[in-house]
């Protein structure tokens, strides 16, 4: 039976944007595959992230919603996501590929779960007669590859940031299911999460993302990087080379080790452009490039470049921001 489901993400009850996102794209492909748009969502009360996807346009809204849950687990939310594809008999798992849905996705697809072709991390996803055809990123985003599902169960992790969220609304019902576990039984089971960026926006879900390399000097050089993010209301992101030398927390490095963003703009400042770094941002929509070095491979794929140190530039850029607001 054909359908799809899309297994969403939320925090503190709010659905992810890039959950939001997958849901949109799947609603768009629904006709070509046939049947339902579920929508799945898990954690502990979960109530107003249900009634939220219930309005979203989705033919029906599955949530479990389970005090062992609140925190995700592989084992846990693989059990409960690969039972509701099942249950809802759908041949198409859409997850939004953040880090947890890279993790679930896998785990649904693999064969003690779903046993389903996968497609991960996809930038586009076409239709050629009756079959769906993912487009996604491969060798660090030097090459791009097709991949046409035809396997009888597929699953598609979505890049962020990259798929039009527009919702058409409606008014589905919402399921409350029961995890194919008893509780507690979990062998593994996270028991918090700390945030090491508190306060900040997180580079994979900003609109813009600032980031600074070892052309920054010293990690007192990226305040002209962190008052343009401000100014912008922006996320601040770094190369791993100011990450490596502990100028920069991880979870700002943006690369093939580090987090892969698509915002709108992505402003790169004293940052040479290797390709680990590409790969986790040329997807972005457009790209400024500030670099001292005119040869510096970042400016290959910069919409704008300007050569010039950047504790010049940035500040000069910041308040010409500030005279047009
Ligand atoms: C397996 C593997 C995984 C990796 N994963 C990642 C990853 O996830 N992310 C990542 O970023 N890298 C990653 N790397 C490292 C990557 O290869 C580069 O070493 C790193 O990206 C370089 O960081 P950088 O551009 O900040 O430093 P550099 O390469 O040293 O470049 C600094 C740049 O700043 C410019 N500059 C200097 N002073 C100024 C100034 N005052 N104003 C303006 N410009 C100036 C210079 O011209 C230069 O272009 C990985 C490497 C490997 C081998």
């Amino acid at each position: 039976m054909p359908g799809i489901c899309v297994i969403t993400e939320q925090r503190g009850g709010e659905v992810k944007r890039a959950s939001l996102e997958a849901l949109a794209e799947a609603l768009r492909k629904k006709s070509t595959v046939g049947g339902d748009v579920t929508a799945v969502v898990l954690g502990h009360e979960i109530g107003e992230a249900a009634a939220a996807l219930a309005a979203s346009g989705a033919d029906q809204v599955v949530a479990f919603d389970r005090a062992d849950l609140a925190l995700y687990s592989s084992e846990g939310h693989c059990a409960c996501a690969a039972q509701a594809v099942r249950d809802a008999g759908a041949s198409v798992v859409f997850v939004a590929a953040t880090i947890q849905g890279r993790d679930l996705a896998a785990a649904i697809s693999g064969g003690a779960a779903l046993d389903a072709g996968y497609a991960a991390d996809c930038t586009a996803i076409d239709t050629d007669g009756g079959d769906l055809v993912a487009t996604r990123p491969v060798f660090a985003g030097k090459a791009i590859i097709k991949v046409r599902c035809t396997a009888e169960t597929f699953v598609l992790s979505l890049r962020p940031n990259i798929f039009d969220a527009t919702l058409p609304g409606g008014s589905a019902s919402v399921t409350t299911a029961t995890p194919p576990f008893d509780e507690g039984s979990l062998r593994a089971r996270v028991t918090g999460i700390a945030a090491s960026t508190k306060g900040r926006k997180d580079v994979a879900e900003a609109d813009i993302v600032v980031s600074g390399g070892r052309g920054a000097g010293s990690p007192e050089g990226f305040a002209p990087i962190e008052a343009l993010a401000e100014a912008l209301d922006a996320a601040v992101g770094a190369s791993r080379a100011v990450v490596d030398l502990g100028w920069r927390p991880h979870a700002e490095q943006v690369g093939q080790t580090g987090k892969v963003v698509s915002p709108k703009l992505y402003v790169a400042a004293g940052i040479s452009g290797a390709i680990q770094h590409l790969a986790g941002m040329r997807t972005s929509k457009v790209i400024v490039a500030i670099n001292k070095d005119p040869a510096a491979p970042i400016f290959k794929v910069a919409d704008y470049g300007i050569v010039g140190d950047l504790h010049e530039v940035l500040p000069a850029l910041k308040d010409a921001l500030l005279a047009l607001a």
